[in-house]
């Protein structure tokens, strides 16, 4: 069986074992402060083989796709991918979120996607504050929002559905 770096190599075409502990990604993440282990030490976690320790960290959860880490390693490797991997890893092994909140929010936006062909902000914020148990939490920032024409409560309408279909069967989510 091919060891766990490896795995996280193939799936998200990243070379970590590049990776020279500089911490340039740690120092410019925007949300290291809460986080677990800082996104260097997840490489050096997977370095070591530390699967079980990656798939409970919270940070893997609560990076937030903005691409700095990217921009700034030296080595270029694009660890917003990698934190993406991870996440799935995680769930395809049977690994429970220690933010099951922020799960939710994962797998909701994943089924606006899959089933309107684009990100259905309405029905999002909707669904999720409902399910969260949170349904006014962001009541006042959405009524803006409309206001100011920036969310519909429609979804849009995407023609090339069989292409998303295609997608999601590849990524078996
Ligand atoms: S910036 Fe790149 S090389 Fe430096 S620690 Fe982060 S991943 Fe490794
Ligand atoms: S993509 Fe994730 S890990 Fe990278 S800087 Fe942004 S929040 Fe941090």
């Amino acid at each position: 069986m091919k060891s766990f770096i490896d795995r996280t190599i193939e799936e998200s075409s990243q070379n970590i074992g590049k990776c020279l502990h500089c911490q340039k990604c740690s120092n410019g993440c925007p949300i290291s402060f809460a986080m677990d282990s800082y996104p260097n030490q997840i490489i050096r976690l997977l370095q070591l083989g530390q699967e079980e320790r990656v798939y409970k960290s919270k940070t893997i959860w609560l990076c937030l796709a903005c691409e700095t880490c990217a921009t700034r390693c030296p080595m270029e490797i694009d660890l917003t991918r990698v934190m993406a991997t991870l996440r799935e890893m995680a769930i395809s092994k049977g690994y429970e979120s220690p933010l099951p909140k922020i799960k939710l929010y994962h797998d909701m936006f994943l089924k606006s996607i899959k089933y309107t062909g684009r990100m259905f902000e309405s029905g999002l914020f909707g669904l999720y504050g409902i399910l969260a148990k949170q349904p006014f939490r962001d009541l006042n920032i959405g009524q803006k929002l409309f206001f100011k024409g920036k969310l519909s409560l429609f979804p849009s309408i995407v023609w090339r559905k069989k292409e998303i279909k295609k997608v999601f069967e590849k990524i078996k989510v």
